[in-house]
């Protein structure tokens, strides 16, 4: 058995900083493989090590100095007893690669290096945070994909899978060949210190130019996605370290919290009044949206989001729905036309109808919810249609009659505009950030589909722990760390029924399933926008705490007067939880009471 590795070399998080233009200044930066990376390295070896005379080939695509992650890895297996190489894709002409290039490049390197019988890829990088091009790759190789694998099993060329899906869980059977994204619990990651990396004879990397892959276009030349301007977001909050006893306090916290207007809620309800435009049955190019199964939010904001493009560039709205029938419900929030594909069909299957509808319907733009689904979906459609795909992005807008997609990036430390240069625009969309416009009166045209399941993946359930709206949408957000015990959890109520507040938690919590995976705020979690966030015993690293850096206040209770997240808080109370939470609850109840 081969099985292939792809890693990714990044920026240490922690040590990055953005310059005055709002690029990331790279002089002197540490670098470091990409955790997810780090767990489909461990997976591989783990599996090759379990089958006899299995090895594993490391990818990666970078500059010269990326060979450190390759002999990271290399090392890595060496320490398990298995036979490991790896294959440095480098060559001045990748700059600029999107991830559409990116994974051209790879495919053709794994084409190359090949036939492998497993690829494993992290879930997504989180310097980007596209999680583009793992099904970008499968699309391109012609293998089935699944992301966000949390559990696998091989029983002789058939892989047993349980899938981390944003708010739930997807239980799946697979042939090989296949490729596989890693979730960030699957396995131990691999790490090897600098001399361990150094002892990795230099003959066992193979470098592979773009001259050796092929004609191209490679780089900046092969990526339909062009950076634009850049918004740096800054975050300044104000530090006010509180002391005395803890009714003081508390008390002067909830002063503060009233003057910030952060126990407001009349603001709350005052957006959203735009109403989705009257449409059109006009023969212009459509705006299509691809719609996931059971997301009514992301889908009523993806298709007034919609409705307000078409009605600039005197297009229509195209929905292509396996969640039939509602057409009225769908012409209420912006659809003009529904296209009804089979319920039946997997992602792999729903990105070859909408590919072949869109080659013929020749759509100005497609989006796509950025959850799982989404994502595969949109990325096999962008990589069959040559089309340039925008990950998860917070903000549409149509500039010269073009998309303009507003995506994130480095944590939410700044947003940049991304463009396509193809025909076809794409972008997977941020749930909860778009608003929701008023409903018009007005049905969409059904229209239906033909297509059948040939994809290899067996999807044997699908089940949801959780509602990843509910995070999203939260005008105030309570996150627990360890420092607050499950069995006090229930003593949180008060608060969270006072404050409207919904739960959200550290990895540490998600980790050991205190709560649900959807509630992981930070990097690797959720990124959250609430009026409010109380962080409970919350440590308050940067990995958490880059997840609110859009909160409009911060209001931290630790029992530790040395945590960071006082450092990083507008408010802070040291003190113990339990004994800061009821007098919190009670003196926000009189606030009101006097307001
Ligand atoms: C690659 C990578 C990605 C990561 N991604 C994320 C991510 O997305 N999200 C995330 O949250 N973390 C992430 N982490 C982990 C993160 O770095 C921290 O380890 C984690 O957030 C700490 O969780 P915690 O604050 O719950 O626990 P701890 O660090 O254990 O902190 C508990 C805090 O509670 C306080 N405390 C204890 N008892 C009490 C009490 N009775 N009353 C008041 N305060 C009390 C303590 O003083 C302490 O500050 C990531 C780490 C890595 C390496």
């Amino acid at each position: 058995m081969r099985i292939a590795a792809l890693v990714k070399q990044i920026p240490a998080f922690e040590e990055m900083e953005l310059g005055p233009d709002g690029r990331l200044r790279r002089e002197g930066l540490d670098l470091e493989m990409n955790p997810y990376c780090r767990r489909a390295v461990s997976q591989a070896v783990e599996l090759a090590a379990a089958a006899s005379g299995a090895t594993v080939t490391v990818f990666t695509l970078g500059p010269p100095s990326a060979d450190d992650v390759l002999r990271e890895a290399i090392a890595w297996a060496r320490t398990a007893s298995v036979s490991a190489d790896g294959v440095l894709v480098t060559d001045p002409t990748f700059a600029g690669s999107d991830t559409l290039a990116t994974a051209r490049a790879l495919a053709a390197a794994i084409e190359r290096h090949g036939p492998f019988d497993l690829v494993l890829v992290g879930r997504n990088s989180v310097d980007a945070d596209t999680g583009q091009v793992g099904p970008e790759l499968a699309e391109l190789l012609g293998l089935p994909f699944a992301t966000g694998v949390r559990e696998l099993t091989l029983e002789a060329t058939t892989l047993h899978l349980r899938c981390e899906h944003d708010d739930g869980w997807v239980q799946a059977r697979v042939d090989l060949p296949a490729v596989l994204s890693t979730a960030e619990r699957l396995i131990e990651p691999c790490k090897v210190d600098p001399d361990g990396r150094a002892s990795v004879e230099a003959e066992l990397i193979r470098t592979v130019t773009a001259s050796e892959l092929g004609p191209g276009p490679w780089g900046a030349a092969g990526s339909p996605t062009a950076v634009g301007a850049v918004r740096l977001h800054h975050v300044a909050r104000d530090h006010a370290i509180l002391e005395g006893t803890v009714e003081d306090q508390v008390r002067a916290a909830v002063e503060m919290l009233a003057r910030r207007g952060a126990l407001d809620t009349a603001l709350d309800d005052d957006v959203d009044t735009e109403r989705v435009p009257a449409g059109s049955p006009s023969d212009g190019p459509p705006v299509a949206v691809a719609v996931e199964p059971d997301r009514p939010h992301a889908t009523r904001e993806m298709l007034g989001a919609s409705a307000v493009m078409a009605a600039s560039i005197d297009g229509h709205v195209v929905a292509l729905t396996q969640d039939l029938p509602h057409e009225s419900v769908l012409g209420s929030w912006g659809a003009d036309v529904a296209i009804a594909v089979p319920p039946q069909l997997v992602e792999e299957d729903v990105a070859r109808a909408l590919a072949s509808w869109a080659t013929r319907a020749a759509p100005w733009a497609i989006l796509a919810p950025s959850t799982a689904w989404g994502r595969e979906v949109a990325a096999r459609t962008a990589a069959h249609l040559d089309a340039g795909l925008t990950g998860d992005a917070v903000g549409l807008e149509v500039q010269d009659g073009r998309l303009v997609a507003w995506k994130p990036a480095f944590g939410g430390q700044l947003v940049a505009a991304v463009t396509s240069s193809s025909p076809v625009q794409m972008a997977t969309v941020r749930a909860g950030v778009l608003p929701s416009l008023t409903p018009r009166s007005r049905r969409a045209r059904l229209e239906t589909l033909d297509a059948s399941s040939s994809s290899r993946m067996q999807v044997i359930a699908r089940t949801r722990d959780d509602d990843l709206d509910a995070l999203t949408e939260a005008t105030v957000v309570v996150g627990v760390g360890m420092g607050v015990a499950p069995d006090e959890y229930a003593a949180l109520q008060p608060l969270l029924t006072l404050l409207g507040a919904e739960l959200g938690a550290t990895r540490k919590v998600t980790d050991r399933g205190w709560l649900p995976r959807a509630r992981q705020i930070g990097i690797t979690g959720r990124a959250i926008s609430p009026r409010l966030y109380v962080a409970l015993g919350v440590s308050g690293t940067f990995n958490h705490m880059v997840g609110v850096r859009a909160a409009g206040t911060v209001l931290a209770i630790n029992s530790a007067r040395d945590a960071v997240v006082l450092d990083s808080c507008d408010i802070g109370i040291v003190a113990e939880v339990r004994d800061a939470v009821p007098l919190l609850v009670a003196e926000i109840a009189q606030a009101r009471a006097n307001a």
